[in-house]
Formats: structure tokens, C-alpha cells, sequence
């Protein structure tokens, strides 16, 4: 497994696009239409499967798969990126947000939102 940070990847994805003068195209606005394009080209990937079909893909099916899961953190990466947002972070503060709207000893075994508590 690479470990390279955040940042490095970032970097990395900026200079992806300096090199072919794609930054003009890359608004947050056009990153986040990319980002949920890419969720959508994932989720195809388990369209009509049943549950136990989705937990068993084939090899070649799984990988394809995978790639659109890197697609979905590419963008997010980029648009983090794009919109000052230090991506840790923000998941450090969703998570501490996300564990008040839902304590395990009230939420536990229930898929219900927040609101419905
Ligand atoms: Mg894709």
C-alpha cells in the first residue's frame, strides 16, 4: 500500500493538469459535477446485483470498480484542493459531528437518519 500524503497527491493531480492546461476547466463547480459522475460510473458497477452478488464481484469487475472508487478520490482530492479545504481535517470535524448526531448506545443495530431520533 503507497502511503504518500494527501498534499503529495494532490501535487501530483495539480500537475496532472497544469501539464495539459486543464486548470481553466477545473471550477469547483465542474469538480463537483465530475466527482458525482465518477459516483454514478461506481455505482453502475452494482446496478441489479443482489446483496450477495455485490459482496463477491469477479476479479476483473472488482478492479474495474476500484478504478471509479479512485476516480471518486481523485476529484474529491482535486476539489478539496480547489476549494481551500484541508481534507483531514474537515473529516476529523464531520466525524465529531457525525458521532453527536448519532450516539451508539441510541443509534445501534438502526440504519434511521438523525432526524427520525
Ligand atoms: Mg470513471
Amino acid at each position: 500500500m503507497q502511503e504518500d500524503s494527501i498534499a503529495v497527491i494532490q501535487a501530483k493531480l495539480k500537475a496532472f493538469a497544469v501539464e495539459r492546461d486543464w486548470e481553466q476547466f477545473h471550477s469547483p463547480k465542474n469538480l463537483a459535477m465530475a466527482l458525482s459522475i465518477e459516483a454514478a460510473e461506481l455505482m453502475e458497477h452494482f446496478m441489479w446485483l443482489d446483496l450477495t452478488q455485490s459482496e463477491n464481484l469477479p476479479e476483473e469487475k472488482r478492479r474495474q470498480a476500484a478504478h471509479e472508487l479512485a476516480d471518486v478520490f481523485i476529484y474529491t482530492l482535486r476539489l478539496a484542493e480547489r476549494m481551500g479545504v484541508d481534507l483531514i481535517q474537515t473529516t476529523y470535524e464531520k466525524m465529531a459531528i457525525n458521532a453527536e448526531k448519532y450516539p451508539a448506545d441510541k443509534v445501534r443495530g438502526s440504519a434511521k437518519k438523525y432526524t427520525e431520533y
